[in-house]
């Protein structure tokens, strides 16, 4: 049985668990999750149905029938042509499929309302809830294909920050954008299918703004660069930060920010082991940047859950009381920010195990090259 069968056969106990006949995935996580597909929303219908019990089956284009009967181990797919009313088509699929006249059905988070509304059309007196409610405490938990595919994509961008470190003095004269490119290349080198995110290069006062990916200033001698990158492996990203300066030694206030932000990491990492809350987490990283006097320029949360979404559960923050469980996979990425001057962020993938965690990243923290 392929892990994509197995994580299905979860969801349908999970269904049955909430009294719900089926879910309706349309492409999206959820859909790649269950079978792999990885393919955007377009304006066609294609849905998967997944019942309670029994076959899954796709109601999809006839222009992507062999596509995904390739590309994913459903064995029930029923085409309908681009001369066919598709919502008739659709009322016949669910008539074929034998969903029930007034089914609960747990329809995909972000399934565009165009699509909910023929659902409803053919389905009247259905109930609707969120697919997320039982796809959610699925995906939160990553099995060993998902923890494999975030380890490859984790050495990936192990890569690319040697190759960075390596450049030592000929970074200084590069711009932002640059050295953005550079790391691009280095992550494309080492493996990788698709960048996580617009890549971070914020150098000087540039860092000091946690979102901005990159641009036209040049890099000093010096200075902070925070970098913050990351590229995919079989679907799932990496996300990496670390906070260099290249070819001279910062100044006393940049290497007391930088200590700060790597004793906070540090704790935070430390704090992981099953049955603690994120909120915890999130705490020991907190107190260490509050007690150094730099709380206000912590603006965000210190983690996010990672898996086919860069950013998913579980939000690594005040107040979330989720407690950790072995298998799920997460950032933890403190940093001081102030304003006009530097940022400093370092951040590294962890995973919870059975007694602790397991680090993604193995590049030195500090800020030396
Ligand atoms: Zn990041
Ligand atoms: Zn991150």
């Amino acid at each position: 049985m392929t892990p994509f069968e197995r994580r299905t056969e979860t969801a349908q106990a999970a269904l049955e668990d909430v009294g719900a006949d089926a879910l309706v995935c349309v492409p999206g996580r959820t859909l790649q999750y269950l079978t792999g597909f990885d393919e955007p929303q377009r304006d066609r219908h294609l849905l998967l149905v997944v019942p309670q019990t029994g076959e899954p089956a796709a109601f999809l284009p006839a222009l992507s029938a062999a596509q995904f009967r390739a590309e994913t181990w459903i064995r029930e797919v029923e085409p309908w042509a681009d001369d066919a009313d598709p919502v008739a088509a659709l009322s016949n699929f669910f008539d074929d499929r034998s969903v029930p006249a007034a089914p609960h059905l747990l329809v995909d988070d972000t399934m565009w309302a165009t699509f909910l509304q023929d659902v409803r059309s053919v389905r009247p007196d259905a109930t609707i809830g969120l697919a997320s409610e039982v796809v959610a405490d699925l995906r939160i938990r990553k099995d060993d294909t998902e923890l494999d595919a975030l380890r490859r994509a984790s050495a990936a961008a192990d890569r690319a920050l040697r190759d960075v470190r390596a450049l030592g003095a000929d970074a200084v004269g590069l711009t932002e954008a640059e050295l953005a490119a550079r790391i691009e290349s280095s992550l494309t080198a080492a493996g990788g299918e698709a960048l996580s995110f617009d890549t971070i290069v914020g150098a000087g006062p540039n860092g000091a703004m946690p979102h901005h990916t990159h641009g036209d200033r040049v890099i000093r001698a010096g200075e902070p660069v925070v970098l913050d990158f990351g590229t995919r492996v079989d679907g799932y990203p990496s996300d990496q930060t670390r906070t260099l300066v290249f070819d001279a030694d910062p100044d006393e206030r940049v290497r007391a920010v930088h200590e700060v932000v790597r004793r906070a990491q540090e704790a935070a990492v430390d704090a992981v082991e099953p049955g603690v809350t994120a909120a915890a987490v999130d705490d020991a990283a907190r107190s260490v940047i509050e007690a150094a006097g730099y709380g206000d320029a912590f603006v965000h949360r210190t983690g996010h859950g990672v898996g086919l979404d860069v950013h998913e559960p579980p939000n690594i923050a005040a107040g979330n009381d989720t407690e950790l469980r072995s298998g799920m996979a997460f950032s933890v990425e403190p940093g001081i920010y102030l304003d006009d001057e530097f940022g400093v962020r370092i951040e590294d993938l962890v995973i919870v195990t059975e007694s602790g965690c397991e680090r993604l990243n193995h590049t030195p923290r500090g800020w030396e090259c």
